[in-house]
């Protein structure tokens, strides 16, 4: 489907309508090119098993479809009754697997088109939706929801709920095609027509991300999203935030003019105009963001050739009057997970369960699904999902905490003193075999790639050593491998190229350092490199931060000749 024709369907759709309730009703294995596009405002993307697509095209049989359904999750909070709701969803209709994404949500794979109504409607009766979840519309809003103490929860779930509730789109389609039109159901407020007062009939050029950061901990990757808003108060001490604009990760291998960018800082606003600053964005994207190529349709784009400044008047045009400017961000502390146990405000502690890739099922060894609910049944008030794909176990009085260990110990889960720094500080996107944008693996390696640089480290005595790594299936970015130390992206089925530099706290881009080493090759490159970094190292220097001083090409110039292609450049140059 060309870029006018997305753009034509999703004005002529009827509000996200189009054949979707005909397809549904009807017998055949998958959906229209049109309907696919449109499922996908709807949370669910049409997918087909990669491992199986060649065999079945030269059988000339028909693919093996099934869907990815995500649920929309504000700040990644749930209750323990919606954990449990999404929890029994898993083996009644999808794979009897979850997956925390990236974004702080929560994703069921494998599921078939005649078992979409019954997921999604049963995902809204528990108070959990899955509407733009995904499309061309405010993805899910991420925030920084661990309940550390000292910070203001209430203010954090306020955010992320206003904003995610103002964002949501208005057609009563979603209502109509999955509840029954019980919009009541969801808990949402009451329905006032079609009408689309922010996006209009063609919704947006492309998604939009917003994250809420609380200063000093960029769990989130506040300088990926479209805005990111760090809540800073003003001069006065006004609660309020600092708006950043303009980031966003996905890049082509074959389209040199895409690149991935850091949010700018574009003013500081009160919490009370927040989310009017933040529509206005919305809106300059929706007007001036390329309708004509999906590539290219992103705010970062904007703010990239037009300059940051040009964003600003563009946002203080509409609403008629000046913004303050931005004030300093207070440093960011790391690491950017919340593992462990941790005192809450209220005396009592929440646990954090590292979930490697964000992977939970039920397998001979480990349970770890069986452990989450069990806790929660027991004695956990509720959930939390991080952006690092992990879960915190929220809500657990003193007393309880040698019981929960129990149970995480009775089903083999380990918690973070486990586990090596590498795996706690890796993550991964799904890729292969149910992404249809992957070029490569990338959670199905990450454990022979964790083991590989764990055994580096320890061959080189630096096993104390913590390497923020992401590993991406292409380079659309969701695992965000270019604000990581080590990024690894997938080019070909067998090959990646490698990235360094980016900084332990999210505010850098990582540079190229090699194209297309194989996946076998990976050691040859990564074990000299960190060979200079154990000798070449300042006090305390960690690894992005030296490799970002030595810089790439002077790290290039010193590894064998492994990749098929060599070229060391600044990515965002
Ligand atoms: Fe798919 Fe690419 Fe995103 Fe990975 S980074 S999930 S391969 S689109």
């Amino acid at each position: 489907m060309t870029h006018s024709d997305v753009e034509t369907l999703k004005a002529d759709s009827d509000h996200l309508r189009g054949t979707l309730s005909t397809e549904l009703a009807d017998d055949t294995a998958a959906f229209s090119g049109a309907a696919t596009t449109l499922l996908k405002f709807h949370g669910i993307y049409q997918q087909d098993d990669r491992d199986r697509r060649r065999e079945l095209a030269r059988a000339k049989a028909e693919l093996d479809y099934s869907c990815m359904v995500r649920c929309s999750v504000p700040g990644g909070i749930l209750t323990r009754d919606q954990w449990f709701e999404i929890d029994r969803l898993a083996d009644e209709v999808a794979d009897g697997r979850l997956r925390i994404t990236t974004r702080q949500g929560v994703q069921f794979h494998f599921v078939h088109k005649g078992d979409l109504h019954q997921l999604v409607s049963s995902l809204n009766r528990g108070l959990v939706t899955t509407y733009a979840a995904c499309g061309d519309v405010v993805r899910n809003v991420m925030v920084t929801s661990a309940p550390e103490q000292g910070r203001d929860l209430e203010r954090l779930d306020r955010f992320a709920g206003a904003l995610s509730r103002r964002f949501r789109p208005r057609s009563n389609a979603y209502w109509e095609l999955w509840v029954d039109g019980e919009r009541a159901v969801t808990g949402e407020e009451a329905p006032g027509g079609d009408a689309e007062p922010i996006y209009g009939d063609a919704y947006l050029p492309r998604k939009f991300k917003i994250g809420v950061a609380w200063p000093g901990d960029n769990s989130v990757d506040v300088y990926s999203h479209d805005v990111g808003l760090v809540l800073v108060p003003g001069p006065d001490g006004t609660p309020g935030a600092v708006v950043l604009a303009g980031g966003g990760l996905g890049r082509s291998h074959t389209d040199d003019t895409t690149f991935p960018w850091l949010a700018e800082p574009l003013a500081w606003v009160s919490d009370a105009d927040a989310g009017d600053v933040v529509q206005a964005i919305v809106e300059v994207f929706r007007d001036e963001g390329d309708r004509s190529d999906r590539s290219h349709a992103r705010l970062k784009y904007l703010v990239a050739e037009h300059g940051i400044g040009w964003l600003r008047e563009q946002v203080e045009m509409r609403l008629g009057r000046r913004l303050a400017d931005p004030i300093a961000i207070p440093e960011w502390g790391g690491p950017r997970d919340h593992l462990g146990w941790h005192r809450q405000d209220d005396g009592r502690w929440y646990l954090g369960v590292p979930v490697p890739t964000g992977r939970l099922e039920d397998t001979e060894h480990m349970q770890r699904r069986t452990a989450v609910r069990r806790v929660l049944e027991r004695h956990a008030a509720e959930i939390r999902l991080t952006p690092h794909q992990d879960l915190l176990l929220c809500g657990i009085d003193t007393a309880d905490r040698d019981a929960v260990e129990a149970i995480l110990a009775e089903h083999a889960v380990p918690l973070a003193r486990h586990l090596s720094l590498t795996v706690l500080s890796s993550m991964a996107c799904p890729a292969l075999p149910t992404c249809g944008q992957a070029l490569g693996e990338a959670e199905r390696i990450l454990p022979e790639l964790t083991d590989l640089i764990d055994g580096l480290l320890r061959a080189r005595g630096v096993d104390d050593v913590r390497i923020e790594t992401r590993v991406t299936g292409c380079p659309n970015g969701c695992a965000r491998p270019y604000v990581a130390e080590l990024g690894i992206v997938g080019r070909t089925k067998t090959a990646y190229d490698v990235f360094v530099g980016g900084d332990a706290v999210g505010t850098r881009l990582a540079s190229l350092l090699v194209e297309s080493v194989p996946l076998t090759k990976l050691g040859d490159v990564l074990g000299p490199l960190l060979d200079r970094y154990r000798d070449e190292r300042a006090e305390g220097e960690g690894f992005g931060n030296w490799a970002d001083r030595l810089g790439t090409s002077a790290l290039a110039a010193d590894l064998p000749d492994v990749a098929s292609r060599r070229r060391a450049r600044v990515a965002a140059s």
